[in-house]
Formats: structure tokens, C-alpha cells, sequence
């Protein structure tokens, strides 16, 4: 039996997405395989909702689009202002320290949005070259508004560094529209394509400043300037693409393009929706405040008495469905429900709400697994 991915990534990869994988290898130089770089990076553009020539995958998962952007673009001692409201603004700060960065956190309660407010006030305090922020934090499931942060970012002549690894695709991602100067994905959450890609995205700010470098960056692999002459038009080797996964990542953006990305935001919104009237039916909530939940990533409240390890192992063994654990802080305290790209539909709500229902009742917290089912297929 094929297993339910529904924890914080990878998600299910669409069929579609499989059988490209499965196409065979050609070489990275080969003529058709610079056309499909071609198409793939204007796909990406699309996704981004941006313009910028550079529009690339990243060889790696989504923490090597982190580092990529954050190795290009930092010299050691520039100031940066992260903001911290969960793991992944968190492995920022890590990876800025470890660059020689001035880093200065804003750091936020875990299930809260970022404040601006309180970006302004760090912005404020003294001149920074740099904001990171994570648009879709997965560790809380907590939605940050990113078109304010950018423009704070660029009201105080900062560049304004997104994480949209979770969002894209599965929510709004405007790079041109906010004035997001650089930011990064990846693959295998709403795009349903198995993990190994990062698609990044760098406006003319950001190419400028990397321009302007007195070194090189400290990542050989990593350094733009070389994997752009790849990309670019240049087509000289730097390191050999993963084939394939080009192959899946094309397939995934195809499928995500042809359903419309507005409609596939709305299946999102829908399937959340259908997920918290179930919870609220079962008694239970979500930990960030309304208004500020991610559609896709959501982290519901256990009550205490619930022993979070076995219930999900329960979900899993028994019932074929994987979901995340709560991370740090969180910790047995909520579980973390992806409801992702190809998995965002009302179906896979249910089924979840049903098993779930079922390893509550077999805790000995008796839960109806109809009062869930049925709030969950009821429109709203
Ligand atoms: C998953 C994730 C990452 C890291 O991606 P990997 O593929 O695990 O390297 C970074 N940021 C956010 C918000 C994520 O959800």
C-alpha cells in the first residue's frame, strides 16, 4: 500500500511526476537537455511570480537554496536582521553566524507570525545589509506577511531575503510584486516532487550586491557566479546536473502551470477549511492564531493526556499515514498535518480525520470519527 505522506515533506509525488523520473538519463550538455533548462527555468519564473533572469534549481534539497542565498550574498561582519518564529528562521541565524555575519534575531513565540513591528524596530536600531524571513514557517504552521516585511526590508535600504519552501505553489508567492529581492523553495512539499531540488530566485539588488564581493563566496559548490555560467548562456560545466530530478521538477511545475496556480491555491484553502471543521468538531484547534494559518502545514493542539509518539505511530502502522512530529519547544505538545500540493483534497482530510479519530478513541480519549467526517465533508 502506497503511504499517505501527510507530515511536513516530502509529500505524495504526483504519477506524473514518477514516470518522468523514470525517463532515461541523457547527458547534462546534451541540445534537448539545454531546451529543458530553458523551459524549466522559465517555468520557475512563473511560479515566483517574477521576471528575474536568474530563476534556477539548485542541486539539493531546500536548506542548500538557503545556503546558497546566504553564502552569495553575505560578507563577514554585514549586519542582518532574522526573524526567528520557528526552526527554519533558526537555521538561518546558525548558517549567518557560521558565515561571519553580524546576526541580530527578532525572535517571536512559536505559533505567532512574524511582527513587523518589532522587524522595524531592529531595522531601526542600526543599519542592516540584510532581512531574512521564512514566509511559511512548517515547524509551527504559522503564515507571515511577507509584502509588509519586503517593504520594510527596502524602506530601510536592506535586501529582503525570503524562505518560500513551503508556501510555493500552495499559497501566493509575488517576488516582483512584494520586492522580495532573493528567495528559495523546494521540491518536495507543494510541488509534489521528490526531494533534491531547490529552485532560487535573485532580483537585480541582489545580483548587484553579489557583484560587488571583495571574495569569493566561502561555498565553491554553491557559488553563484559558477552555477549561472551552467544555467546561463554560457553552458559551461561547473558540476553535473541531476538529470532526472530535472525531469520531476519540469513535470511538477507542468502540472502545477496547467491546473492554474490560483486554482491550486484554492484547493488548498478548501482542504484546510475541511481539515478545521473536522478538528473543531473532534474538539481540538490549531496553535496559530486565525488569520495567520498556512493552508498546507497545519499543527494541532493535543490535549495533555495524549501520548504524541504512539498516536503517531498508530497513524502510521496502522493506518498507512505519516504525519510530523512537533519540533523543539513543541515537542509531544502538537502534531504537525501537511496537506500538500497532489494530497490537498478533501478525500485524504477525511481519511486522516477518520484515523485519527480512531488512535484518540484507542488512547482511551473516545472521539465519533463521524462528527469529523461529517463536519469535514459538509461545505462551508
Ligand atoms: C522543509 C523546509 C526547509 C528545508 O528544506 P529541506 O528540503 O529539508 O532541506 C526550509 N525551510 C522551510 C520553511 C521548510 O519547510
Amino acid at each position: 500500500m502506497e503511504k499517505l505522506l501527510l507530515g511536513p515533506g516530502p509529500s505524495n509525488t504526483a504519477p506524473q511526476v514518477l514516470e518522468a523520473l523514470a525517463r532515461p538519463t541523457i547527458g547534462h550538455l546534451d541540445p534537448d537537455f539545454l531546451e529543458l533548462m530553458d523551459r524549466v527555468q522559465q517555468s520557475l519564473r512563473q511560479l515566483f511570480r517574477t521576471k528575474n533572469p536568474v530563476s534556477i534549481p539548485v542541486s539539493g534539497t531546500g536548506s542548500a537554496g538557503m545556503e546558497t542565498l546566504l553564502v552569495n550574498l553575505i560578507e563577514p561582519g554585514e549586519r542582518i536582521v532574522i526573524a526567528v518564529n520557528g526552526v527554519f528562521g533558526g537555521r538561518a541565524a546558525d548558517l549567518a553566524q557560521r558565515l561571519g555575519a553580524d546576526v541580530e534575531t527578532v525572535t517571536m513565540p512559536w505559533g505567532q507570525p512574524v511582527d513587523p513591528e518589532a522587524v522595524e524596530q531592529a531595522l531601526r536600531k542600526k543599519p542592516a545589509r540584510h532581512l531574512f524571513f521564512v514566509h511559511a514557517e512548517t515547524s509551527t504552521g504559522a503564515l507571515s506577511d511577507a509584502a509588509t516585511l519586503a517593504n520594510l526590508a527596502r524602506e530601510h535600504g536592506a535586501l529582503c531575503l525570503m524562505d518560500c519552501v513551503t508556501s510555493l505553489t500552495g499559497l501566493p508567492v509575488e517576488i516582483d510584486d512584494w520586492g522580495v529581492d532573493a528567495a528559495f523553495s523546494g521540491t518536495q512539499k507543494c510541488l509534489s516532487v521528490p526531494p533534491g531540488l531547490s529552485p532560487i530566485t535573485l532580483g537585480p539588488r541582489a545580483l548587484e550586491k553579489i557583484s560587488q564581493r571583495g571574495a569569493s563566496p566561502p561555498s565553491w559548490y554553491l557559488d553563484l557566479s559558477m552555477v549561472e555560467k551552467y544555467w546561463g548562456p554560457e553552458r559551461s560545466y561547473h558540476h553535473t546536473a541531476p538529470i532526472n530530478m530535472i525531469y520531476g521538477l519540469d513535470a511538477g511545475m507542468t502540472l502545477a502551470l496547467e491546473e492554474g496556480l490560483d486554482r491550486r491555491f484554492d484547493r488548498h484553502r478548501e482542504a484546510h477549511q475541511a481539515l478545521r471543521r473536522g478538528l473543531e468538531a473532534l474538539g481540538l484547534s490549531l496553535l496559530p492564531p486565525e488569520g495567520s494559518r498556512l493552508p498546507m502545514l497545519n499543527a494541532i493542539e493535543l490535549p495533555a493526556e495524549v501520548d504524541e509518539p504512539a498516536l503517531r505511530q498508530r497513524l502510521l502502522g496502522e493506518h498507512g499515514i505519516e504525519v510530523g512530529a512537533g519540533l523543539g519547544e513543541l515537542r509531544g505538545k502538537v502534531i504537525r498535518v501537511g496537506i500538500m500540493g497532489h494530497n490537498a483534497h478533501r478525500q485524504n482530510v477525511v481519511t486522516f480525520l477518520a484515523a485519527f479519530a480512531e488512535c484518540l478513541s484507542h488512547q482511551g480519549r473516545p472521539v465519533d470519527p463521524g462528527a469529523g467526517v461529517a463536519a469535514a465533508i459538509t461545505s462551508a
